[in-house]
């Protein structure tokens, strides 16, 4: 068996970590190109959303390269999440491969239920070596957002922008080929040490909160680099998503760490009392709360024709009023073109910049019916 699965982020390090404990052979999809979105648009309904298209040239790029076997997560809800694993199916098979689909639901209520998938999936593993490989495979993930934080805090501080860069690739390099906890945490120091060196310039920073939907906050590629852009620009992104908190909310219940959602669903409340499907209510809630936390402004990121987050977007609009926190949405799809994205991020960081210097000349309205804009008084 030869497993392979879609890329999200730095997703495909902890689950090669993982499928390696469980004692499967892996095959990571190249890195995401303009020919991987290829392959997934010229074989994917025109209609379905970036994810489902990019997820496809993954698999398409990975089979050729070896894998039979394609481990996906399920899902359910109001969205379209929970048909992708049986559409991609029907599309592979089509086209005429030959492989099995091994799709990740989320369990009904024990963990353990998750941890017997995940054995069923391995070679000949016991119960406890199964929960070594999850175990070693979360420090992992958990050792890449403690750097990948630490980057996203240098990047908009420094003068040498392409040095922190390449000390973030060289992280997950290193991290991906550590093989025990104590070379993942010296290369997690090293990197920090490293960044924490390089020249740091005295301009003002934004800081700018980044939510929506989950695969498009999380994977580069799909929002086409959206915070290394900003970090070039001296603006600061938090993501609003962290694979951790996500993973531990719907697959591991809440069981692995303490869950942010009862607050930021708490934070939704007062303009979104239910689930829209997908990250619509966090999207809502986590915006609110970056107003609270004193951010300069918020970006919300999603595939175009994304459900979810066309709800959400309506909502943001009145929060942006009464939170006052300017907020800027984006979608992206295959014709989303790299200088439409560079200027849209300009003039946002020009206005966050203006309203930050003199915050009593600016006033936050809504502009054209979808997104709030920063505009001076009078
Ligand atoms: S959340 Fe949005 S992008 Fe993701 S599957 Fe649902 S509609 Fe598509």
């Amino acid at each position: 068996m030869k497993v392979t699965f879609p890329h999200m982020g730095f997703m495909h390090i902890p689950i090669k970590s993982l499928l390696e404990g469980l004692r499967r052979e892996v095959v990571v999809p190249p890195p995401i190109t303009e020919h991987t979105l290829a392959l997934g648009i010229k074989h994917a309904p025109e209609f379905t959303c970036l994810p489902l298209k990019i997820g496809l040239g993954n698999y398409i790029e990975a089979l050729q390269a070896g894998a039979d076997t394609i481990l996906m997560a399920g899902g359910w809800g109001p969205c379209r999440f929970g048909y992708y694993a049986q559409v991609q199916r029907d599309i592979l098979q089509e086209l005429g491969y030959d492989f099995q689909m091994v799709i990740l639901e989320a369990p009904d209520s024990k963990v353990s239920q998750l941890i017997d998938q995940l054995k069923r999936l391995g070679e000949n593993v016991s119960f406890l070596e199964a929960v070594q490989a999850i175990r070693f495979a979360w420090y992992k993930l958990a050792a890449l957002e403690k750097a990948e934080e630490h980057y996203l805090y240098i990047l908009p501080r420094t003068t040498e922008k392409d040095r922190a860069e390449q000390l973030w690739d060289q992280a997950l390099l290193h991290i991906d080929q550590a093989q025990s906890r104590k070379i993942i945490d010296e290369f997690v120091s090293d990197a920090i040490g490293s960044w924490n060196r390089l020249e740091q310039h005295h301009e003002p920073v934004l800081r700018i909160g980044l939510v929506g939907e989950v695969y498009t906050v999380l994977e580069p590629y799909s929002n086409q680099y959206i915070a290394r852009s900003l970090g070039r620009l001296n603006a600061e992104v938090t993501n609003s998503i962290r694979l951790t908190e996500w993973l531990n909310d719907h697959l591991f219940k809440g069981y692995l760490i303490k869950s942010r959602k009862p607050y930021i669903t708490g934070c939704a409340r007062p303009y979104l009392a239910s689930s829209v499907g997908g990250h619509g209510l966090e999207t809502v809630g986590t915006t609110v709360d970056f107003a609270h936390e004193g951010y300069d402004g918020v970006i919300q990121v999603g595939p175009l024709t994304c459900m979810p987050e066309i709800v959400a977007q309506t909502i943001l609009i009145r929060v942006a009023k009464e939170e006052q926190i300017p907020c800027m949405t984006m979608y992206f799809d295959e014709h989303s073109g790299n200088a439409g994205i560079q200027t849209r991020l300009e003039a946002f960081t020009d206005m966050l910049r203006r309203r930050k210097a003199a915050p009593g000349n600016y006033r936050i309205f809504q502009q054209g019916g979808t997104n709030s804009a920063v505009f001076p008084r009078g």
